[in-house]
């Protein structure tokens, strides 16, 4: 009786492990999905992701590097996108962005090409 007591605890803390994963970045015990269900691949807090999917062969990645947040593009849809390079084999990758994500930084992330045009905003004086 109590052996089969155990068995089920184990079971449960396994499904538990596959639907949270820790992130690479900032240690926050993410879950896999959204409150509305919607799977997830990066942390809300910084946004940071791992690299576990190999996006070009697809499947899973021997990689594990850590994915850094690096930029946002925007579908023709609207939908915002975060972009992220591995930290260890540079390979770049984008997911959808959540509504739970951090709007802080994902506003900090659109608006850095503004903030450092590469060439000077005076020319847009003398129009
Ligand atoms: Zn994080
Ligand atoms: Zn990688």
């Amino acid at each position: 009786m109590s052996h089969h007591t155990g068995a089920r605890q184990s079971d449960a803390h396994n499904t538990l492990k596959l639907t949270t994963f820790a992130c690479a970045w900032c240690g926050l015990t993410v879950s896999a999905t959204t409150a509305d269900g919607v799977p997830r691949d990066h942390c809300p807090s910084c946004l940071h992701s791992q690299h576990v999917t190999d996006h070009v062969e697809g499947g899973p990645s021997p990689c594990h590097g850590r994915m850094s947040p690096i930029a946002i593009a925007v579908l023709r849809t609207g939908d915002w996108r975060v972009i992220h390079r591995c930290v260890r084999c540079d390979e770049l990758t984008s997911s959808p962005v959540r509504t739970d994500d951090n709007q802080l930084i994902l506003m900090r992330m659109a608006v850095r090409p503004l903030a450092q045009p590469p060439f000077p905003l005076e020319a847009f004086g003398s129009l």
